[in-house]
């Protein structure tokens, strides 16, 4: 057993989150996780939701609220999404609590400390009218680089690329319309050039990521120039520096806050867990967490900030970059093991849009469906090595043909006929098993080792095939064996073999797709006459700030219970639970119904 992280990229607050952001990050996150946890690791899954930056504080201002308040409302709706679809993290918390603030600056300072933070004069925007400072948010015009005309002083919304206000095209106040007048002003520096080696070394020892991962951030390594870690903005983080701490217009840049999330939010479930140390274990590079894992989930336009940013600041406050150093007070910390990336999901066949209506929200199709069907779609169809396409007439035949037909079907007329000659798990008929019997039995017992070590690599697409090819093969068992037509007295023994193999299968295959459908792996252990916890959910809970800030909703739970990763052989003489159906099925109008619904 092992502890294992899995930090799992922070939706941003600014709006409900659809099914192609969780896509990215959030099913196969949570798929990892609760295999690993049934296997025995000691897994911790953290994230929350990113809350500071120019893109909220601007929208705060169109709605007429505080950003808190703004932050506040999404970033409840996507607690609610997120448990909605069952997703286990041990901790989803926000980076507005006062913990995440003080660890983020830990890192400032301890980086600073060791010269890897280094202040910079730049040129910075000021209103001539007002002799005020502007800040980036403010500040619109021409993007440099792909001529979008209405680009942020920040962030060009068309093309993502980070700016500068100074490089914009016909800068203008987006206040009074005026163009600003750019001055000597002082920010702080992310010193990459420093931390290119130990980067490159470390890159070099990764095995097994993804290879467009991997050849990615290594020629990012190629390029590295010091990076701005503080804008001229109110919303965020202060800067934890003498004469800047008290600072209304400067603030950490939000990326820089964001990424220092999944440290922030396992300290804080270790404080909550009653061991406030009890994150070492996972963190600390020497002694506690030294053989610990540590896995990152998001989507590929994030790869830079797990692959390069997050490993920088991790050596840098660690003292080991070409300036040398000590590490702070939290100690060495670990880099991560792998950068797990996913590509895009688009949907009939174009871009993700909420301004274009070209999306569904998470909330929307929770609503019109169950979890586990897009749970399902996402893992066998998703993006996890290509773009990939969400359309509703494959998401219509993937439920169901292969849910409903398939999976649901198989559990269906088993229990059904189990039920109705038995009233129970049948026995086994003392003349024993025939070749069938025991091929099928084999079948479904290797799936534990094939599925398992395809999920650790992160081959879910692959694994979740290997389940339903065990499915496929129990279906077609059953339609050799025909057990209904075993109607006679003298073969109902055989019957009842037939029947019990058939049980033992679809409980091997029940616990190989627990990972994918949790919520349909638990009725099923139901079906089969099971008791207690098969897939353990989590529960939101309001929570006081520990350190006196506002109280806010968390997602946790207990993942100490459940199944565990093995074949459990099922008692004869069980009771069997009256049948129901575990999948629905769709009726074919809703394709017709969602496509009017995006033409809207
Ligand atoms: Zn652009």
């Amino acid at each position: 057993m092992s502890h294992v992280l899995a930090a799992v990229a922070w939706p941003y607050a600014n709006g409900p989150r659809h099914i192609g952001h969780v896509s990215g990050f959030g099913v196969p996150s949570d798929v990892f996780a609760r295999y690993m946890r049934m296997a025995g690791h000691d897994v911790l899954m953290v994230s929350g939701t990113d809350e500071h930056g120019t893109p909220i504080q601007v929208q705060a201002d169109a709605d007429g609220v505080t950003p808190r308040e703004l932050a506040d409302r999404y970033n409840r709706v996507i607690v609610e999404d997120l448990h909605g679809l069952g997703l286990s993290y041990d901790l989803f918390t926000r980076t507005t609590t006062r913990n995440h603030y003080a660890v983020v600056q830990e890192l400032f300072e301890g980086m600073y400390r060791n010269g890897y933070i280094v202040p910079k004069t730049t040129m910075g925007a000021i209103s001539p009218s007002t002799g005020r400072t502007l800040p980036d948010r403010y500040i619109e015009g021409t993007c440099p680089i792909c001529g979008y005309d209405s680009a942020r002083g920040d962030q060009c919304d068309n093309c993502g690329n980070q700016l500068d206000p100074i490089d914009l095209i016909d800068p203008k106040s987006r206040i009074n319309g005026e163009t600003p007048k750019f001055v000597e002003t002082e920010h702080f520096f992310l010193d990459l050039p420093a931390l290119a080696e130990v980067l490159r070394q470390w890159l070099d020892t990764r095995d097994g990521w993804r290879p467009n991962v991997l050849r990615f951030s290594r020629n990012l390594l190629d390029d590295l120039q010091p990076r701005a870690i503080t804008r001229d903005l109110e919303w965020g983080v202060p800067i934890p520096l003498e004469g800047w701490r008290d600072r209304p217009d400067k603030r950490i840049y939000v990326w820089f806050d964001a990424v220092i999330g999944y440290l922030s939010a396992s300290i804080e479930w270790a404080r909550r867990s009653g061991d406030p140390e009890a994150w070492r274990k996972w963190w600390s590079a020497d002694g506690a967490g030294k053989d610990s894992q540590s896995y990152y989930f998001m989507g590929k336009d994030n790869i830079v900030f797990h692959s390069v940013i997050w490993p920088a600041l991790l050596s840098g406050y660690s003292g080991e970059g070409s300036r040398d150093g000590q590490p702070g007070e939290l100690g060495r910390l670990n880099l991560p093991t792998e950068v797990v990336s996913s590509e895009y999901l688009t949907m009939e066949g174009r871009k993700f849009s909420s301004s274009r209506k070209v999306v569904i929200y998470v909330r929307d199709f929770l609503e019109r469906y169950d979890a586990d069907a897009l749970r399902y779609f996402i893992a066998a169809a998703g993006p996890e090595s290509n773009d990939t396409d969400f359309t509703w007439a494959e998401f219509l035949r993937r439920n169901n043909d292969e849910l409903v037909a398939g999976w649901g079907n198989l559990v269906n007329r088993s229990v059904s006929m189990a039920a109705k000659n038995f009233g129970a798990i049948p026995p086994v008929d003392p003349a024993g098993l025939t070749e069938a019997d025991e091929a099928l039995l084999a079948t479904a017992r290797a799936g534990f080792a094939v599925v398992g070590d395809l999920i650790g690599r992160h081959r879910q697409k692959q694994a979740i095939g290997e389940a339903m090819k065990v499915v496929a093969e129990a279906n077609r068992y059953l339609s050799e064996q025909a057990p209904w037509k075993l109607k006679d007295e003298a073969d109902k023994p055989r019957m009842g073999t037939i029947l019990h193999v058939a049980l033992q299968v679809i409980s091997d295959a029940n616990t190989l797709l627990t990972p994918f459908l949790p919520h349909s792996a638990q009725q099923v252990h139901e079906l089969l006459g099971g008791t207690g916890v098969h897939a353990p959910m989590p529960v939101i809970e309001q929570v006081d700030d520990l350190d006196g800030g506002p109280a806010y909703p968390i997602l946790t739970g207990d993942y100490t219970v459940g199944a565990r990763w093995e074949s459990v052989s099922l008692e004869a003489g069980r009771p069997l639970a009256v049948p129901k159906p575990v999948f629905r099925k769709l009726d074919p109008s809703i394709v017709d119904e969602e496509l009017a619904r995006l033409a809207e």
